[in-house]
């Protein structure tokens, strides 16, 4: 069993469901599982100090 927040563009209602319960617009995934900005972040920087 696997559950994905979602987060509405509009009001940033988190919901399990596609559309948000409060304003029906789309929600996107909030958190993506083994993705996020940080872990590019990080990486990006090791490959600099690799190249230095
Ligand atoms: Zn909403």
């Amino acid at each position: 069993m696997r559950s994905l927040i979602r987060k509405c563009r509009n009001c940033y209602t988190y919901t399990m469901k596609e559309q948000c319960p409060e304003c029906g617009t789309f929600a996107d995934v909030a958190l993506p599982p083994r993705y996020s900005p940080l872990d590019r972040f990080q990486r990006f920087r090791l490959k600099m100090e690799e190249e230095e």
